[in-house]
């Protein structure tokens, strides 16, 4: 008879893991909290609005191998849509400077040595001195590693740390910006094409999974919350839900991918990080004006990313806890503003009624991406035997990603495997 994995929360970690051990034979179970899947990405009807809205606007770039791969094995890889070379479009809308970023489509990141190619105004030797964020422990700051200043700081450097730690750079983790630095302007132009799922987070990521999976036989148990565990030695020997309760089999295998505070709940005395930053996103029902980019850097504004969907103008606002109490209409204004003269929709656009829109503000959009939270991170094994952990707060050496996620499901399921 199929060994059981139990997976704990239905999000892209816990899918992963799912998919891989559904894969391998497992009789999967999934068991999620909530009535939805998709966790911190997801697709959802917005009533404001009257589109379906993603919960936030989620980018991940072609060198991402496990997302790349997760799609793949469920199916989607097409729907991750971007362009054929890693160009970035960028504004400055204080000075209306605009500017594209070219990294190509190589392996080596030569764009650095073609002046017509990289960041305006800046030289090889800027690039260079960037380079002792790449070798820089883990309990350094990105702020005593690399010049937090200077033209190429605030047009590349800044933007692209602050969407990938979401904390203000130089507070950051060095050891975890290097690994971003490493996997995308090391890496050239083929892995940094920032690839969209345009047609939605869940229609990509998250309902062909639940369709693969339930094809395979899977359950799909959903409002089904992990209240807590009981031990037996070095195993854990029953889920307890609430209402009903799982007794585990001998190689019946468990993933926790559930937040922090949740599996520190659940497993009591594990450290995880305990300090989380918003992110704030804002859809506006407005169709793009034709020649917009499908992505657009904003510099020297509220907004940091500008994305432009079908019939939808959305932003991303990073590190973003100061935004959290802000009275939603005066935020809506300030975006608005920013969003036309980024999209140079003109002044009485601006100033004019809104378009329809909502805010969506995640608290804990991610962990804290500083030295101090990142040695916080527990591994993938645990010291029971048949238990496992996933999700982006886990060890993946990455800031809290899809990639970083994915790759701890597929880890958690690996090690589950190897257990065998
Ligand atoms: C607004 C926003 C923008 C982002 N932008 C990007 C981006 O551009 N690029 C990128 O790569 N990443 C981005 N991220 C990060 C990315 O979304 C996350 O890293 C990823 O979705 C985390 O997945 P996860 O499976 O680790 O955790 P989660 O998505 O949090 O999944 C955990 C699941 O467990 C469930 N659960 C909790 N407790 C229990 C319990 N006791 N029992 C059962 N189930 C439980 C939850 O309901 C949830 O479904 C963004 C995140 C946000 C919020």
């Amino acid at each position: 008879m199929a060994k059981n994995a139990h997976i704990i929360g239905a999000g892209v970690s816990g899918l992963s893991a799912a998919v891989r051990l559904a894969n391998a034979g497992f009789q999967v179970h999934v068991h999620e909290a909530t009535h939805q899947a998709g966790g911190r990405c997801r697709s959802y009807y917005d009533g404001a609005t009257d589109l379906v809205i993603d919960n936030g606007n989620h980018l991940v770039l072609s060198g991402n191998s496990h997302v790349r791969a997760y799609a793949r094995s469920i199916g989607s890889e097409a729907g991750l849509v971007g362009p054929e070379s890693a160009q970035f479009s960028f504004v400055d809308i204080k000075s209306d400077k605009r500017w594209m970023l070219d990294l190509g489509n190589g392996r080596l990141p030569l764009w650095v040595f073609d002046k017509s190619r990289r960041v305006p105004d800046t030289g090889v030797g800027d690039y260079l001195a960037l380079s002792p964020v790449i070798w820089a422990g883990t309990d350094a700051l990105v702020g005593d590693t690399i010049k937090c200043e200077g033209t190429l700081y605030d047009r590349l450097v800044q933007p692209l740390l602050l969407a990938a730690l979401n904390v203000d750079p130089p507070k950051g983790s060095a050891g975890l910006a290097g690994a971003i630095v490493k996997q995308t302007l090391l890496a050239g132009g083929q892995a940094c094409r920032p690839l969209i799922a345009r047609e939605g987070l869940s229609s990509v990521l998250i309902d062909p999974a639940l369709k693969l999976l339930r094809e395979k036989g899977a359950r799909i148990n959903f409002g089904h919350e992990l209240r807590q565990v009981l031990m037996a030695g070095e195993t854990i020997s029953t889920l307890e839900f609430g209402d009903d309760a799982v007794t585990i089999s001998p190689g019946d295998v468990i993933v926790l991918a559930v937040p922090p505070r949740a599996a520190s709940s659940i497993l009591l005395g594990l450290t995880t990080p305990v300090k989380f930053r918003a992110i704030v996103n804002a859809h506006f029902r407005y169709d793009p004006p034709a020649n917009m980019p499908a992505m657009m850097g904003v510099i020297g504004g509220l907004v940091e990313w500008l994305f432009a969907f079908p019939q939808r103008l959305s932003v991303t606002i990073s590190d973003a806890d100061r935004l959290v109490n802000t009275p939603r209409e005066e935020l809506a204004r300030a975006i608005w503003r920013d969003i036309c003269k980024a999209a140079k929709l003109g002044n009485d656009v601006a100033e004019g009624p809104l378009p329809p829109w909502q805010i969506v503000r995640e608290r804990r959009a991610t962990f804290e991406a500083t030295p101090e939270q990142n040695a916080m991170r527990p591994g993938t094994v645990t010291e029971w035997k048949n238990l496992f952990l996933a999700g982006d707060w886990t060890d993946t050496g990455l800031p809290a990603t899809i990639e970083g996620s994915i790759r701890s499901g597929d880890r958690a399921a690996d090690f589950a495997l190897k257990m065998q």
